[in-house]
């Protein structure tokens, strides 16, 4: 029974490359008919937060992954972190080392200068035959695990292929601090193997501390899980995502307008690709879903990409609930839309014209309440001659018997030609005058929905 996790730690926002992170774990999970986890990795007392952590459930539920099981709190698991210590001291896999800061210090000052990796001198280690230090009495030990010495840590890893690290590489991890909290990567181990993960799939930034992992593994003879290493995700520079530089949390994107469906969408395409489908469902994606697509280099964060992406979600979107999402742009933007036309129709008008919903909303303004042209707008098509014929058109509407967008057309087409000018010469000042924009869809289905009332009172104002 395939089971996966995601186990963010709530040192900030929820981003996207967790996501992409989740989002491949839950679909491999879905795939197989398997479970999906949330843990929440907190202990690093000093960078967690419960603000943090409501963020990344907040994100979570915006980008619409469900968990079967969760979400688990490592700082709630702090007894059983303490009885596997208990039992890896019991069975000699660990053992508690009494070095002082000071001896550590000297040690790797020590193997610096012989141009060596740092290196614990494993003083305290017990062997057979040999003799221990005496115990210091102002120490307080911490437990250190038994490294095997000789051999190797080798997995398969179902993203980079074999890896293959020499235990001699490896240090004799703490697991215990002097108070006597467990470190990160024995956690880890625990609740992996507590809770049955049979698949670690995560950002390959974690890469160097599956073999730390695994050798706790085998020491509690435990079932080694299978991990899949994703690689980075890189801006559009090639350089790491970074929180500073780039927008990288799901809020910003949220507050961009870009919908969820289409934000994990594009991270679908990112680092796993199916042929040339670029839109498809999560269904579809589950379906379609193969740790062995993913790609082994880093993906590039494709702004234009995603916009496109996010432009097909819009247009394929129902109208109502475009509107429902629109609505709070329109409220942020302080734009009142009561008494106007249903958001949804305006929403239905503009949906084949917009990469997110800001822009949306940008151009819904106009629908109910004029913006004022700029300069140039107001230069080239609201000239006399164009508020002369404006004033003729509008004598024209106020007579018009049905208020409908063919009727509206007809009467457009009939204006022009008694005008004796061209469709533009006609179109662009109306929409210089009642928008104050001229990039609008087609003139009477606009018209249509401000309503007469609003469009005759725009037209002359
Ligand atoms: N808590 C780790 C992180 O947020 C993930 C650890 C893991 O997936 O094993 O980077």
């Amino acid at each position: 029974k395939v089971r996966t996790r995601f186990a963010p730690s709530p040192t900030g926002l929820l981003h996207i490359g967790g996501v992409r992170t989740a989002l491949f774990s839950w679909a491999f999970a879905k795939k197989h008919g398997g479970q999906f986890v949330l843990r929440i990795e907190d202990t690093d007392l000093e960078r967690s937060t419960p603000e943090s952590v409501a963020a990344i459930m907040d994100g979570m539920h915006w980008v619409g992954l469900d968990y079967d099981e969760g979400p688990f709190y490592q700082m709630q698991r702090m007894d059983r972190y303490k009885a596997v210590i208990q039992h890896l001291l019991d069975s000699g896999h660990a053992y508690y080392c009494y070095c002082s800061k000071e001896e550590l210090e000297a040690q790797r000052t020590d193997a610096e200068s012989r141009g060596e990796k740092p290196r614990y001198n494993r003083a305290w280690r017990p062997e057979t035959g040999k003799t221990l230090p005496a115990i210091p009495s102002d120490i307080t030990p911490v437990v250190r695990f038994k490294t095997p010495m000789g051999g190797s840590v080798v997995w398969y890893d179902q993203v980079k292929g074999r890896i293959e690290i020499s235990h001699d590489e490896l240090d004799d991890l703490i697991l215990a601090r002097p108070d006597g909290t467990p470190t990160y990567n024995f956690c880890v181990v625990v609740d992996d193997w507590d809770m049955q993960i049979t698949h670690v799939i995560r950002g390959d930034d974690h890469v160097n501390n599956t073999p730390r992992q695994i050798v706790i593994y085998q020491a509690l003879d435990a079932t080694v899980p299978l991990f899949a290493h994703l690689p980075m995700i890189h801006n559009d520079q090639g350089v790491k995502l970074s929180k500073r530089r780039d927008a990288v949390s799901v809020v910003d994107y949220d507050k961009q307008g870009i919908l969820p469906e289409a934000l994990l969408n594009y991270l679908a395409r990112l680092g796993w690709g199916h042929g040339d489908d670029e839109i498809f469902s999560l269904t579809q994606f589950v379906e379609w879903f193969d740790l062995k697509g993913v790609s082994g280099s880093p993906s590039r964060m494709d702004r234009d990409k995603l916009l496109w992406t996010n432009a097909q979600y819009i247009k394929a979107a129902d109208p109502a609930q475009l509107a429902a999402r629109v609505a709070g742009f329109m409220a942020d933007k302080g734009v009142a839309i009561e008494g106007g036309p249903a958001l949804a129709d305006v929403c239905a008008l503009l949906k084949d014209r917009c990469q997110t919903l800001v822009e949306m909303a940008d151009q819904a303004a106009y629908f109910y309440s004029a913006l004022t042209p700029t300069q140039d707008i107001a230069d080239k098509h609201l000239t006399p001659d164009d508020e002369e014929r404006l004033k003729l058109f509008a004598e024209a509407a106020a007579a018009l018997e049905t208020w409908d967008a063919p009727s509206l057309g007809a009467l457009i087409k009939e204006f022009v030609k008694q005008q004796g000018v061209k469709m533009p010469q006609v179109g662009m000042p109306i929409r210089a005058k009642v928008c104050g924009i001229t990039n609008t869809p087609s003139v009477d289905a606009v018209l249509a929905l401000i309503g007469r009332e609003e469009v005759l009172r725009r037209l002359v104002a």
